[in-house]
């Protein structure tokens, strides 16, 4: 069976082109608004039956009001925003002179006293066994850092296409937008920044050749340290530089006696007499022959051993070697991405290939595999053997957002209606139909790609083969061509064997003391009265079908009637929160535009009704499971809208105590932080997710209210969680505000199943994201929005096969806004290989970040942080080691290598090595971190990388208020050392290298 299928270049239905206002161009990389031109599509070839085309699913109106960020915020102690990364529009992080800036003295031994590098030889790379003798070698080399002017070559036929024109590269960064107010001369533009003023860029479409390095902890903004023209050993010695697949990295390098550099004068290093600039100096064990003490380098590795392993007498500082140029740059890497692949589409016809960037903006055609919007993969191909698999250690895992919100010039799945049979599946794996699936015997059978069953093909299917064997409709029906599609779900589907009622919104909202006092409920009650007009429609319908309710609460809850037929709203009290239960039926669960002036009239009442109360008390979980009873009574799903003030400690089930204790920070039982004070919370929330019932939680703490244990709902129901510390009107309303009606609007799939399945060889062993349960393989989600992603990770258990590579099948069973169950369906092939080199050649950064913060964040609620934070430094040298033994050319051990996809792994990681989760600041609270904890779990590719690597705001922009965003800034400046001992990029570089050696001694 061969599945390496290519569909032709142009399917021949027309994909429409439906508009989706819904769609924040922001979601896609943070770029603003660049659109690419419109596809040229074929002419949709007509019906056929059994196939019915429907309008793509969507919101077809308006929002309210636009710039909704694509996440929410948190805050930590008052005010101070600190996770205010996302939707900050076009900012910066990077080596920059920004950075340089914001270095504190206390980082400054750091980079200073690094030893000499040796510089990665040029060569050719073969992509396979450990090079032998015949290795061409050029050892005066400079390093191979593609990210400088040039962009690397393209691994032949792999993943990266042909690179396309510059000319239309997609976005605007980094030289226009606000980094462009930078004062002349003060910080140098991005491309100034990372090449030497005084050293031409080689005139060749290899990576140029960085030569020397200057330490970046200086303290003084990074600037070109190169005056002199190229050193000997310094330039293009050796053959062309083909080496795609990698990049060898910062590590010191040696410089030949002489002057040339500039930077802090001080003696040079005592063993930097050699004469053999860029070798000799590294044999010695220990990386960095001279370097003073470290005073503060034991920190972030306690334990580990420290990096200069020369204690001594403080010495004057030698001359800086390490030039932060020569580091791989995220910043440089996402705009050579964007550059080489923006301006063209995506095709995904062909197995195996690799995405470009989350961080550019490009467009998708579905061939027969799920855009990159559905699914993100660690790497497009996999290991053929368990054990080459755990020899790299490269997690194999997929990011999956099966309800993605596509740009307006993407279409939507079809929907495909197979009518009373269902959609069809394999017998015996009930893998759905495919464009990987085999037509056998004239087109009477098909061979399952997943288990290899031979399937009959009912009457009422059965189409002729072409001379490929291909059917002859394949073209016409979604489910034999695209990657992405749905299917109708018929009753058999359905819970309870009974198609779905739409679905109920219940606004929940605190009107206790403090809800009052802050103005949030009169906020709330105004804005609801527009937002209901904006609940989420499907296709082309004129209403929502979405019903809504109310309910107020402090320590006893306020239930409201608003039937249409009355003049007046009426209230309900249930004051025994131990047993709750839904006070009236009729009249709760509303349409808006049959109730509007009942409704109208409710929500101009509440804030009045509770101006002058004193309760200061809450309940919680009586809340949620009044919510979820009326969603049962009225036999639907839905979701609750809770708008929370503080801890419910309030006499009722559910009730919490404030256990916050910042001394178990970096102890044993720094773990219960992150978890649950009662296990009441998963009760409930095992039987929401039974009902359907999804909670969302806007929480306006004034002081601790136990994120750990408030978030188990919402997190184990799909639902989000939003957070305003010490919430206040004229500050925070407009991110308030724009989270709720984001929030509101977005198309939701309720009571949902999601399945993954693959083909003989691997399986799905793990998975990370806000849902529940039951059993191994089906995670169910009572609901599922757009921005929500499930990572998935696999494991072999049989070996896999070169020619019919790998398949994965996600199947999402759901009901839609309107109502209706569906089942939405991606699919994705993979390459497999033999050799290692093929892993690290394609193999995705961004997405291995993204899992493995999932699976560090997850650890955290079982182990001490600190064995979570070892983890992922051994994980990380592991797969780095691995590499350099099996792939790289032999070279000097004291050169860091680093395969050219993963170069950046190391700055990511140490990002996430350093997130307030796993080394947290004094600033931070342990709310702050409970919430971060959860908010990454769902996050997609893109929100991981934007939150691990921010992007910075230019200081023109805060000048005015730097004492209050002095703090916030710092807490951006992800690669300089941290306030709460966080290593600097280079020192985490450096470390990064001794563990690689280690592992290969
Ligand atoms: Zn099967």
């Amino acid at each position: 069976m061969n599945v390496n299928q290519s569909a032709p270049p142009v399917p021949p239905f027309g994909q429409p082109q439906p508009i989706y206002p819904g769609y924040h161009q922001s979601s896609y990389g943070g770029q603003p608004g660049t659109t690419a031109p419109p596809t040229p599509y074929g002419t949709y070839n007509g019906p056929v039956p059994g196939y019915q085309q429907t309008l793509p699913q969507g919101v077809s109106r308006a929002p309210p009001s636009s710039g909704a960020p694509p996440v929410s915020t948190a805050q930590s102690p008052c005010g101070q925003a600190a996770y205010g990364q996302f939707g900050q529009g076009d900012v910066q992080n990077g080596p920059s002179s920004t950075v340089q800036m914001q270095r504190l003295p206390g980082s400054q031994p750091f980079g200073s006293p690094l030893a000499p590098v040796v510089s990665q030889p040029a060569v050719l790379q073969p992509y396979g066994p450990p090079p032998t003798s015949a290795q061409v070698t050029a050892q005066l080399a400079g390093m191979q850092i593609s990210g400088a002017m040039a962009p690397a070559p393209p691994p032949s036929g792999l993943g990266y296409g042909p690179p396309t024109s510059l000319a239309s590269a997609s976005g605007s960064f980094p030289n226009s937008g606000p980094y462009g107010a930078y004062p002349q001369g003060q910080a140098p533009s991005l491309s100034q920044a990372q090449s030497h003023p005084g050293v031409q860029p080689p005139q060749r479409s290899a990576p140029p050749l960085a030569s020397s390095f200057t330490p970046p902890a200086s303290g003084g903004p990074r600037m070109p340290s190169m005056t002199g023209p190229l050193l000997p050993g310094q330039g293009f010695g050796g053959p062309p530089v083909s080496q795609p697949n990698h990049v060898s990295s910062p590590p010191p390098q040696a410089l030949p006696p002489g002057p040339q550099m500039t930077g802090p004068p001080g003696p040079p290093p005592p063993m930097h007499s050699s004469q053999q600039p860029g070798y000799q100096l590294q044999q010695n064990g220990s990386f960095g022959p001279t370097r003073g003490p470290q005073p503060n380098f034991g920190s972030p590795y306690p334990g580990a051993p420290t990096f200069g392993s020369q204690p001594g007498p403080p010495q004057p500082l030698p001359p800086k070697r390490l030039d932060p140029d020569a580091i791989p740059s995220p910043i440089q890497v996402i705009e050579d991405d964007r550059n080489n692949r923006g301006s063209e589409p995506f095709v995904t016809g062909v197995r195996g290939q690799v995405p470009p960037l989350v961080t550019t903006n490009f467009l998708v055609k579905d061939q027969g595999n799920a855009s990159p919007r559905y699914i993100r993969c660690t790497s497009y191909n996999i290991p053929c053997t368990s054990d080459m698999a755990k020899q790299a250690q490269v997690p194999l895992a997929a990011v999956i957002k099966p309800l993605a919100r596509l740009p307006p010039e993407e279409a939507s799945p079809y929907v495909v209606d197979h009518g009373e049979s269902g959609p069809l599946r394999c017998n015996r794996c009930k893998a759905y139909m495919c464009p990987f699936m085999q037509f056998i015997e004239g087109g009477r059978r098909f061979q399952c790609c997943f288990c290899s069953c031979i399937n009959d093909v009912p009457p009422q299917y059965f189409q002729h083969l072409d001379h490929t064997g291909k059917r002859v409709d394949a073209y016409d029906r979604p489910e034999l061509s695209l990657g992405s599609y749905e299917f109708l779900a018929t009753v058999d589907y359905c819970k309870n064997n009974k198609f779905p009622s739409p679905p109920a919104f219940i606004f929940m909202i605190d009107v206790s003391y403090n809800a009052i006092r802050t103005g949030l409920v009169r906020l709330l009650c105004e804005e609801l009265k527009s937002l209901l007009d904006y609940l989420p429609r499907e296709g082309g319908a004129e209403e929502s079908a979405i019903r809504v309710g109310f309910v107020t609460y402090n320590k006893v809850l306020h239930f409201y009637n608003v039937k249409s037929s009355l003049a007046q709203p009426q209230m309900m009290v249930v004051s025994d929160v131990a047993d709750m239960f839904v006070p009236l039926l009729d009249g709760f669960l509303v349409n808006v535009n049959e109730s509007r002036a009942v409704i109208t009239s409710l929500l101009d009442q509440i804030p009045e009704m509770f101006a002058d109360t004193r309760e200061t008390e809450t309940v919680f979980a009586p809340v949620i499971q009044a919510g979820m009873e009326a969603l049962k009574a009225a036999e639907c799903a839905g979701k609750l809208f809770l708008f929370h003030t503080s801890l419910p400690i309030a006499e009722a089930p559910g009730k919490l105590k404030n256990r916050d204790d910042r001394k178990l920070i970096n102890t044993d039982k720094e773990k219960t932080l992150f978890q649950p004070q009662t296990g009441a919370y998963q009760t409930l929330a095992k039987e929401c997710v039974a009902q359907g019932c999804c909670v969302d939680l806007f929480l306006f703490p004034n002081q601790y209210v136990d994120v750990a244990t408030l978030s188990v709902v919402p997190q184990l129901t799909g639902g989000s969680v939003y957070k305003y510390a010490c919430f206040q009107v004229e500050n925070d309303q407009e991110r308030f505000l724009s989270d709720l009606r984001r929030d509101v609007q977005k198309v939701v799939g309720f009571d949902a199943v999601m399945r993954v399945r693959t083909s003989t060889g691997i399986r799905a062993v793990d998975f990370f994201g806000a849902f529940y349960m039951s059993n191994t393989t089906d995670v169910e989600l009572a609901g599922l929005d757009g921005d929500k992603t499930v990572t998935v990770e696999f494991k072999h258990d049989d070996r896999l096969n070169e020619e019919s590579g790998a398949l994965l099948q996600c199947a999402l069973l759901y009901t839609s806004c309107a109502g209706q169950r569906r089942l939405r369906i991606h699919n994705l092939a993979l390459n497999c290989c033999t050799l290692l080199a093929d892993l690290y050649r394609n193999c995705e950064t961004d997405t291995l970040i993204n899992y493995m913060a999932k699976f560090a964040y997850r650890g955290v609620l079982n182990s001490p942080v600190k064995t979570v934070r070892d983890t992922l430094i051994t994980q990380c040298a592991q797969i780095l080691a691995c590499y350099r033994k099996n792939c790289a050319s032999p070279s000097s051990a004291g050169q860091l290598i680093l395969p050219e996809c993963m170069k950046l792994l190391p700055v990511y990681l140490n990002c996430v090595l350093k997130s307030d989760v796993l080394q947290p600041g004094a600033e931070v609270t342990t709310d702050d971190r409970a919430y971060v904890r959860q908010l990454v779990t769902s996050m997609d590719v893109a929100e991981t990388n934007v939150f691990f690597y921010p992007r910075l705001l230019p200081l023109l922009i805060v000048v005015k208020q730097e004492d209050k965003l002095e703090m916030l800034f710092k807490h951006f400046l992800v690669e300089d050392k941290s306030l709460s001992g966080g290593a600097s990029y280079v020192d985490f570089l450096c470390h990064m290298h001794k563990e690689i050696r280690q592992l290969l001694s």
